[in-house]
């Protein structure tokens, strides 16, 4: 099954990732912070992840790994 993790303390909370998502598996939390200060963008759906890793590619902080 594809997983995609974020690394919480290298986002920086920009939501290109979850722009660049076409089955809606991120978005930005209202609540999560890291120590930077940025809210992080979380994995929401899962389950709807097809692993194309548009994600992963439109990151510039390289937070995010996708894997089968
Ligand atoms: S791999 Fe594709 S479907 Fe999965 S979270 Fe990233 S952009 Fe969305
Ligand atoms: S694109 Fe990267 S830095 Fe921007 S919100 Fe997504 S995980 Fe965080």
């Amino acid at each position: 099954m594809t997983s995609v993790k974020i690394n919480e303390a290298l986002c920086k909370g920009c939501g290109l990732c979850a722009n660049a998502c076409p089955k809606n598996v991120l978005s930005l939390s209202k609540h999560n912070m890291n120590a930077k200060g940025y809210f992080v963008a979380e994995v929401v759906n899962p389950q709807h992840c097809i692993g194309c890793t548009f994600c992963a590619i439109m990151c510039p902080d390289c937070a995010i790994t996708v894997s089968e």
